[in-house]
């Protein structure tokens, strides 16, 4: 098969890459590894029919400040089913409590920290040098840094502090946060259907060669696509490895990213066998998962449910175990259960100018790279990153 352009991964940097060729003009090809379109955006529906119950298993929430999601929202007809977020607590976990994140904040080391927010600066700081400076040290060891190691399920203490959280200009017509009426899975199957992308999924990109000046991509079924453009949309390390022949330098810069996996468990409990309150997220420090994300923000007649995001490698038993304590039932109550991996990039200070030099060996190529690894892993991040290089796209 022939394209313009082969995208080669369908999270939401690839789709939103996709997107963004196919109104240019181009043709074309979008190729996923798993059945499943969109990656870490990923709804699982548990029941099915009228109202059925969906868990989002990795992203759930979109801000008014992700402005160019939202124009590929609007163009996907998908603004109708922006729904708001129920107000409900993010809690800690502490002596099997759960309190507020901001009670467990020593309130007088919080005033005699929060004036050096106005004269440092987040650029070459980790999140912990950034925020316990702010907040003050044992307010950040305390209560901040899990709140912080939860968004992307591992220690971020030495995560650049100016790509962890960001500020940017606001829709001020939108919803401060928001998700959609069948959880943000919605958003890619929809993005998947817009016109001029071909989607394949169940294509798992194995080998990628030059050939007259054109790429030809080949996956694990045997399907070859050729197009002069290609843009890799997968985590870094996968990407490394497919570029390892044909661009050694880059496949190497892209190397040292590292990435961690994080094991998600979604359970689905009946409302009248669950005591726990209402929550957006309980988060218990120093424990073996980093979050249970609640889909209490979006209330249901019937269900509640919760995405356990587990440190890679716990026992089965483990993981069970601590699902029905935290939750408070025996497993017997548990309605229905699912399990998926998703990975995320372990930024790390420094990176901008690993970000300057890998956008120079791609200058003058054919070649793009997209993915939540450049300027930051939020949903908005990675579709930033996919709008500026779908400009390097050229006919040749
Ligand atoms: C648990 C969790 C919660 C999050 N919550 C939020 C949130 O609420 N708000 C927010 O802004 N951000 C959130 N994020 C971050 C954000 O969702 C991710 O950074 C973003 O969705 C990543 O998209 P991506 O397309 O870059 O990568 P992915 O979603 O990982 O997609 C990469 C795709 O490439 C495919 N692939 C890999 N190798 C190959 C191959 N060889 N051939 C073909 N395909 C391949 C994979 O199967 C996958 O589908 C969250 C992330 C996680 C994990």
């Amino acid at each position: 098969m022939k394209s313009d352009v082969v995208i080669v991964g369908g999270g939401i940097s690839g789709l939103s890459l996709a997107f963004y060729s196919a109104r240019a003009g181009y043709k074309t090809t979008l190729l996923e590894k798993n059945e499943r379109i969109g990656g870490s955006f990923n709804s699982h529906h548990c029941t099915n029919g009228k109202d059925a119950f969906w868990l989002d298993m990795g992203a759930h929430t979109c801000y008014n400040s992700y402005q160019n999601l939202l124009d590929i929202v609007e163009a996907c007809h998908l603004k109708e089913d922006i729904i708001p977020r129920a107000k409900v607590p993010f809690m800690l976990l502490r002596d099997k409590e759960l309190k507020s994140v901001f009670s467990s904040l020593n309130i007088f080391e919080a005033l005699r920290s929060i004036p050096n927010i106005f004269s440092l600066k987040k650029d070459g700081l980790s999140v912990r040098e950034y925020y316990s400076k702010i907040a003050g040290e044992n307010n950040y060891n305390k209560a901040l840094s899990h709140f912080f190691n939860a968004v992307p399920s591992q220690p971020t203490d030495d995560f650049p502090a100016d790509m962890m959280f960001k500020s940017r200009p606001k829709r001020k017509e939108v919803l401060k946060n928001y998700t959609f009426r069948e959880g943000l899975g919605s958003v890619a199957r929809a993005i998947a259907k817009s016109k001029g992308i071909n989607v394949f999924t169940g294509q798992e990109v194995t080998g990628i060669e030059r050939l007259e000046g054109s790429y030809v991509i080949t996956t694990k079924t045997g399907m070859t696509c050729t197009a002069s453009t290609l843009a890799l949309a997968a985590p870094p390390q996968a990407s490394s490895r497919l570029l390892q022949t044909i661009e050694a330098d880059i496949s190497r810069h892209l190397g040292q990213i590292e990435s961690a996996s994080v094991d998600s468990v979604g359970v689905m409990v009946r409302k009248e066998d669950l005591a726990v309150r209402p929550v957006a997220a309980i988060i218990s420090p120093d424990d073996i998962f980093f979050s249970a994300v609640s889909r209490d923000t979006v209330p249901h007649e019937e269900y509640r449910g919760f995405a356990f995001h587990f440190r890679p490698g716990e026992h089965e038993e483990s993981k069970i175990r601590r699902i029905t304590e935290v939750l408070g039932i025996s497993m017997d109550k548990i309605a229905h259960r699912y399990d998926v991996i998703n990975t995320v990039p372990s930024l790390r200070v420094g990176h901008r100018d690993w970000l300057e030099k890998i956008d120079g060996m791609l200058e003058g190529r054919n070649l793009l790279l997209t993915g939540n690894y450049f300027g930051g892993m939020a949903i908005e991040d990675c579709v930033s990153r996919s709008l500026s290089e779908s400009r390097r796209i050229r006919k040749t």
